[in-house]
């Protein structure tokens, strides 16, 4: 059989960075360029102790993309944290959303062959992009590493499509037309050599006339249009070859190395696979009830009961959730506060308040 003997199944995740003054959940500035980490922050470098606070503007950009895609935006959605070890992400958890993501079920017309196609959005959902590791060469063979945080914590809107394109060219025009409504709402700068557009591709084969999938590999951070089309290409043509020969394929993951060469998609050697599966550690199931009343829950709860007495006794102050020294772009909200009850401890020192 040769490559036309069978259909090409492809789904992208494409992160897009969203243009905001300001990071997801601090008031980072989050420009292209500075010097290694001069703009972090205890928040976005995870010290113990420092809360998130969502950036308005974020979720403002997120719901304009999920309208203009004609997604259903959730009322109720919400951020979980996606624990993982990695030196570039410095809290150990990355804040996502995953049950519950801002939007689904939109559509996306591309162009294809002639005319136009549909191509399904499953999801749209935000979360904090990590740090960056700068070294020379690969990861694997370099002396050293170094770690530059200006990244982390700047706010991405990750939309996920149906595996519903048919050849890499129809990938590369998904990602051409996406680019192009993100670029018209002013919502992301498209730049995708500084990084603000990323994408991650799943491909499979199945022979013609075959309903069930392939196995599918994924191909992580395709940074260019050309790299997008250029690496499934190459991929097609490897799993095609692959599936001649008989050869069972694995889900894996890999990278494309857009140098010319023998091995241009190699397999990325994932910690995951080597993880035990933990019992009981499903994802929680979605809440599908009715809305909760949080007075209820307040009242029902007596350490919520105690913390409202306390609180009626003290005047409320304003003040400024993130260090004075963090720069402050204009779509970073203030919040008020009650001043917390003076303890023992605090009494004996002035300045401990
Ligand atoms: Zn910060």
């Amino acid at each position: 059989m040769s490559e036309s003997a069978y259909e090409t199944v492809i789904g992208l995740e494409v992160h897009a960075q969203l243009a905001t003054a300001t990071k997801m959940f601090c008031g980072c500035a989050t420009g292209f360029g500075a010097p290694p980490n001069t703009q972090t922050c205890p928040v976005c470098q995870g010290m113990p102790g420092s809360l998130p606070v969502i950036n308005r503007r974020a979720i403002e950009f997120g719901i304009k993309t999920s309208l203009a895609l004609g997604c259903a935006v959730n009322v109720r959605n919400r951020f979980a944290r996606k624990h993982y070890y990695y030196p570039d992400m410095p809290k150990n958890y990355q804040i996502s959303q995953y049950e519950e993501p801002l939007a689904e079920h939109g559509l996306l017309a591309i162009a294809s062959g002639d005319g136009t196609r549909d191509i399904r959005v499953q999801r749209l959902h935000l979360e904090e992009d990590v740090g960056k590791l700068v070294h020379e060469g690969t990861l694997e063979t370099a002396a050293a590493s170094q770690v530059d945080f200006n990244r982390a914590g700047v706010p991405l809107m990750e939309i996920v499509s149906h595996p519903d394109l048919r050849s890499p060219e129809e990938a590369a025009a998904y990602l051409r037309a996406l680019r192009a409504i993100l670029i018209y709402l002013r919502v992301c700068d498209g730049n995708m050599e500084e990084g603000s557009m990323r994408c991650d591709a799943n491909v499979s084969l199945r022979p013609r006339g075959v309903a069930e999938l392939g196995t599918k590999i994924e191909i992580k951070n395709l940074n260019s249009f050309r790299n997008v089309q250029h690496a499934l290409e190459y991929e097609v043509v490897r799993q095609a070859r692959a599936l001649d020969a008989g050869e069972r394929l694995v889900q894996e993951t890999r990278l494309w190395d857009p140098r010319p060469g023998p091995d241009r998609l190699h397999a990325l050697e994932g910690v995951r696979p080597r993880l035990p599966l933990l019992p009981g550690a499903g994802p929680a199931a979605p809440s599908r009830g009715a809305p909760v009343d949080r007075r209820d829950q307040r009242k029902a709860c007596p350490s919520c009961r105690r913390r409202a007495a306390r609180a009626s006794r003290w005047p409320t102050v304003s003040r400024p959730t993130t260090p004075s020294s963090s720069p402050r772009g204009g779509d970073w909200p203030t919040t008020s506060r009650r001043r917390r009850a003076p303890t023992a401890s605090r009494r004996s020192s002035p300045t401990g308040s």
